[in-house]
């Protein structure tokens, strides 16, 4: 197939549209021809769309022209939907049953039961679609009023693309459904979602559009195919969301746990949970100077040497080696000098001396440097002892980094000095992994979510989801607030619906033992292929790991000291090889104990734990796992190991200090 010549972008609206004046929300197209933007068309109402659409596709037709449609319209809904309402997964049996709804309906088809303006969990289908995942549209999907609602616009714009569709056939292909191979391509844009600001630039409501067209229009079309290069045969997707080319979503039943295994130590929990896990992740591109903290996905290779050119790394004077001997050594200062960034552009003849600042490239016939303070000149000889040595106070190129070296590894977690080797090795933009979303539930008939309203005495506040968050934004992901739901299964089934399409991995606490409230476990048994791992460890009663619409829980104690060691403990590791920076261990080291304890064999004990004046590990006074005061207290946790101890003042124990969890 040729490429396209022809890029039309068009904002759809929600809005009928039928008064004298078009009114703002009508459509608004943009269109890009052989690279060329031409004037924006506004179009009155959505029949002017229409025609104005069917002229268009005519015209690019009979010139031979490729053409490429863009509409701000979901192709596709979430999976289920479709069939729900036609019988049939086909998306086009879901534009054809619109048509006909619309046909007979001008006003725009009504389906019942939807709400119109707010959404939360009140259809049985996810709350959004893949492709609408990282855009963080999740919340929005099944809004059908105002002019920006996606199901309102999908209602008025579908009927009119069917249309289209039907007497275009054969020339025309809707994109991801049918492959674009044909002259006319239809494909789904939100080139506000998709791309950054269109530049200063432009100008008008069309920007946005016109952004876009000049985007596509100007990509290579290598580009352009990699991005048309997506499988969503049902729900559709919106062109320029890197598909998530991560590895297939973990198996449902990945954390079963064999049969007849019953309690098991901390380390083996940890090596079946690495064994398990790992990135889920897709890749994007961003600017090197942008990119602390992000995990890098591709190997990053040197475009250029650092340095990239010999160069003085002192004040003084240059000259080649080869002319010196023993004594002292009396050159001629040719004249000029050579600074950073300002080059001596001659040779420096063999015998005689340059001035050289640091940094500057080393002029032909220079190879090394003598200190400034090392010498004395009268301004037009310089003496100094020599011999000294070749290259002396000078740097070779590529001393650094040589070109084409790899200078950082995929997976590595950037850190100010990784950006500054970036941008001198000349690597403008890297391939780094997607953030990961880590959504937080608290559950628990007891808690009151906002500690600044007043409670009753049975209230607790929650304490975990405001902890729990800032742990998840601490290592540098998106943290998802899920709110906090009441003993309720119907409650909590919803959060995790929400906190599965929003999020790739959720942590829960409260709930999460055996007893009658807890319903977290029982739903995720229910409906979660749920795993407890009985983890012989303090705190931390079972640990609850269960995969829910494809993102893996970690169902944590609801007692905020055990929330907190097992995050540590657990969900650190766990999220950091979701993420794609690949399993890690807490930083620790040994040190005399300034406590004494015995301690019984058969589980590991982590006790609230900070170091002495004198380097000594002491523990908090009450080991309550109720004590919040004590995690503050403070600075890290004494690890106890699994077997039988008997702690004595002066002993080594293990400390794990929190900034070795990355806090
Ligand atoms: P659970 O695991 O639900 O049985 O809860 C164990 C204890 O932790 C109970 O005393 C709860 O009230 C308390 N708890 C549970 N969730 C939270 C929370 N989000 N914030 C503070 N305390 C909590
Ligand atoms: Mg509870």
């Amino acid at each position: 197939m040729t490429r396209f010549r022809t890029f039309a972008i068009m904002g759809w609206s929600g809005d009928g549209g039928t008064g004298p004046a078009p009114p703002e929300t009508a459509p608004i197209a943009s269109v890009v021809r052989d690279g060329h933007s031409t004037a924006p068309e506004y179009l009155r109402d959505r029949r002017a769309a229409e025609d104005w659409l069917a002229t268009l596709i005519e015209a690019e037709s009979a010139a031979g022209r490729r053409l490429m449609l863009g509409f701000d319209i979901p192709f596709g809904t979430p999976k289920g939907f479709a069939r729900a309402l036609t019988g049939a997964d086909d998306p086009f049996a879901l534009w054809d049953w619109l048509r006909a709804r619309a046909e007979a309906a001008p006003d725009g088809p009504d389906i019942s039961g939807l709400p119109r303006d707010k959404t939360d969990g009140l259809t049985p289908f996810p709350a959004c679609r893949q492709t609408e995942k990282p855009l963080g549209l999740a919340t929005d999907c099944w809004r059908t009023e105002g002019a920006d609602a996606p199901l309102g616009r999908m209602m008025t714009g579908l009927p009119v693309l069917a249309r289209l569709r039907h007497r275009f056939r054969g020339r025309l292909a809707v994109w991801p459904f049918e492959p674009p191979d044909k002259p006319v391509v239809f494909v789904e844009t939100r080139p506000s979602l998709t791309l950054g600001p269109p530049p200063q630039a432009m100008t008008g409501a069309a920007r946005p559009t016109e952004h876009m067209a000049l985007k596509l229009a100007h990509m290579p079309p290598e580009d352009l195919a990699q991005l048309l290069n997506v499988r969503a045969p049902e729900e559709g997707w919106i062109l320029g969301v890197a598909p998530d080319l991560a590895p297939p979503p973990l198996r449902d039943d990945c954390f079963a746990m064999p049969r007849g295994v019953d309690w098991i130590p901390v380390d083996t929990a940890l090596e079946r949970l690495q064994a398990i896990l790992r990135p889920v992740t897709g890749v994007e591109t961003v600017q090197s100077g942008a990119a602390d903290g992000r995990i890098i996905a591709r190997d990053c290779i040197a475009a250029r040497a650092h340095p990239p050119a010999a160069n003085a790394a002192v004040d003084g004077y240059g000259f080649a080696h080869a002319a010196i001997g023993d004594g002292v050594q009396t050159l001629q200062l040719a004249p000029g000098r050579a600074a950073a960034g300002r080059p001596f552009a001659g040779a420096v003849p063999h015998g005689a001396a340059i001035r050289i600042l640091t940094g500057a490239a080393l002029p032909e016939g220079v190879d090394t440097v003598v200190l400034e303070e090392d010498t004395t000149t009268d301004g037009a000889r310089i003496a100094f002892a020599g011999p000294g040595r070749a290259f002396a106070n000078t740097r070779a190129a590529g001393e650094d980094v040589q070109a084409g070296d790899p200078v950082l590894c995929a997976g590595r977690l950037l850190r100010p000095p990784d950006i500054a080797l970036l941008a001198a090795c000349g690597i403008g933009e890297v391939a780094v992994h997607r953030r990961l979303r880590v959504g937080v539930l608290s559950t628990g008939d007891e808690l009151l979510a906002d500690p600044s309203v007043p409670a009753g005495p049975y209230d607790v506040y929650d304490a975990n989801r405001p902890m729990l968050l800032s742990l998840v934004r601490r290592w540098g992901y998106e943290a998802v607030d899920l709110g906090h739901a009441p003993d309720d299964t119907a409650e909590i089934a919803a959060r995790l619906d929400r906190g599965a399409a929003r999020a790739d991995a959720i942590l829960v606490s409260g709930g999460a033992s055996a007893g009658d409230e807890d319903h977290v476990s029982r739903l995720l048994r229910d409906r979660g292929a749920l795993s407890s791992w009985r983890v012989a460890m303090k705190p931390g009663r079972p640990l609850a790991l269960a995969l829910w619409g494809g993102a893996p829980v970690f169902g944590l104690p609801g007692n905020p000291v055990a929330a907190f060691v097992c995050a540590l403990i657990f969900a650190r590791p766990a999220l950091s090889a979701l993420s794609g920076a690949g399993w890690v261990r807490p930083f620790g080291f040994e040190a005399p104990a300034a406590f004494g304890k015995s301690k019984k064999p058969g589980r590991r004990e982590y006790l609230r734990a900070r170091l002495d004046a004198a380097g000594r590990v002491e523990v908090f006074r009450s080991e309550g796992s109720g004590r919040i005061s004590g995690l503050v207290w403070a600075t890290g946790l004494a690890e106890l190991p699994d077997g039988a101890v008997e702690v004595t003042p002066g002993a080594p124990v293990r400390f794990l200090p929190y900034a070795g969890f990355g806090l």
